[in-house]
């Protein structure tokens, strides 16, 4: 497998762009947006995210935008998975509300949810599938990684995005809206789920 001059960071969501871009700098690739490559692509492909997993999702996505932009493609998806409620909003995560990416919405009915469920039962993870395509009928690289935690009674903190006003951060004492993003990096599901394809793209290039 080649390193490639540059890859399309299979995401519209301008939060997840951020943290992806400072993730992989150590590939020292440039990573280009689905905007930049719409100047020259055209508009980009309707992708229904119907799998039955956050792997499936993210191949989904990945080999859609590898065919639309001719290039290699890292596309994750995530989710956050509530032990209370079996899993859910899981991959159902960004429309749980009903709304795709209101997080206000989506935070309101998390709390509803658990509206008299004490602490101890309120634990709670994030889940990060990420996957490589060095073209569309390519061989993927998958990465996965969870982050644990617990879902707080009311929201604390402005930073981050999604349900981090919500998610309690045992390692931290504080919300991981409270976090820097340096601090939400170092140990997040998608921080851990990037520095692994990092490291695994940097075996194959090598
Ligand atoms: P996706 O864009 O389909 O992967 O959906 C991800 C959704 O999961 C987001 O819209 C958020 O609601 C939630 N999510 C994933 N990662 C995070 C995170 O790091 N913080 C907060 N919410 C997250």
């Amino acid at each position: 497998m080649n390193r490639p001059e540059r890859i399309l960071m299979a995401t519209r969501n301008p939060g997840k762009i951020r943290e992806m871009r400072r993730l992989l700098e150590p590939l020292g690739v440039a990573v280009v947006s689905v905007d930049d490559v719409a100047e020259t692509a055209g508009p980009p492909p309707e992708v229904s995210e119907d799998g039955a997993s956050f792997t499936e999702n993210a191949l989904i996505k990945a080999r859609a935008y590898a065919v639309w932009a001719r290039l290699p493609v890292i596309a994750e998806d995530s989710g956050i998975c509530v032990d209370a409620l079996d899993g859910a909003p899981g991959i159902r995560s960004s429309r749980f509300g009903g709304v795709e990416g209101d997080d206000a919405r989506n935070n309101a009915l998390l709390l509803e949810k658990l509206a008299g469920i004490p602490e101890q039962r309120r634990g709670a993870h994030y889940h990060t599938s990420v996957v490589y395509l060095e073209r569309g009928d390519a061989e993927p690289v998958i990465c996965e990684a969870q982050w644990h935690g617990r879902i707080l009674e009311a929201p604390r903190g402005t930073g981050g995005f999604g349900y981090d006003p919500l998610f309690w951060v045992p390692e931290h004492g504080c919300a991981s809206a409270e976090l820097s993003a340096d601090q939400k990096n170092r140990l997040s599901h998608r921080g851990k789920a990037m520095r692994a394809l990092v490291e695994r793209l940097s075996a194959l290039w090598d």
